[in-house]
């Protein structure tokens, strides 16, 4: 899977709509501190279903809703749309939350589970958890990570990660 564009309104710092084209290859992000990197890397993973406030530094998932500044009010809602091509297909990928009504997923314009998300992302061997995904100060977490967790990214990176939430979802019925 590549993830090919990525629109951005109202997450966080990005208060104004950023449409951003990225090629294939390596892509860099930089700018001076508190310019929004991390923002941007926050926002791939949020819409991939990252459903810890923690790890997106806040203390609520509507913490990730622009919050206003001296010079502009905050937000009502924030959202994400991811454009991905696999097998040469093009699939957007949408998440959105608004202040009081929680999130909302979409593929390709129809409203789906956070579940058909992750299953989406488990299956194209990346997603909110994947070890693709090493965010700043987490390097070292990769590096001391228990036989159980590293075992848990290889799966990821293998691409079985799909199967094991398929078991779990089997089990449970
Ligand atoms: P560094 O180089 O220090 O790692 P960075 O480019 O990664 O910086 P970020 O951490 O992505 O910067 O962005 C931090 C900025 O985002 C801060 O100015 C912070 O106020 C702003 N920010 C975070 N959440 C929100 C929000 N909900 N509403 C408005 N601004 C926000
Ligand atoms: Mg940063």
């Amino acid at each position: 899977m590549q993830i090919k564009r990525l629109r951005i309104s109202g997450f966080k710092s990005f208060v104004d709509p950023a449409d951003l084209v990225i090629e294939p290859g390596l892509t860099g992000v930089v700018g001076p501190n508190g310019c929004g990197k991390s923002n941007l890397l926050e926002a791939l993973r949020w819409t991939m279903g990252e459903n810890s406030a923690r790890s997106m530094r806040g203390a609520g998932m509507e913490d990730v809703i622009f919050a206003g500044t001296a010079s502009r009010p905050p937000r009502d809602f924030a959202e994400v749309a991811i454009l991905a091509e696999r097998d040469g297909e093009e699939t957007e990928i949408v998440r959105r939350i608004e202040r009081g009504a929680g999130s909302a997923y979409r593929i390709d314009g129809r409203d789906v589970r956070a579940r058909d998300v992750a299953l989406l992302f488990a299956d194209a061997a990346t997603g909110a958890h994947s070890p693709a995904l090493v965010s700043q100060n987490r390097i070292g977490v990769v590096i001391a990570a228990k036989p159980a967790e590293r075992r848990a990214m290889l799966e990821e990176a293998a691409g079985i990660a799909g199967l094991h939430v398929r078991r779990r979802d089997a089990e449970v019925r």
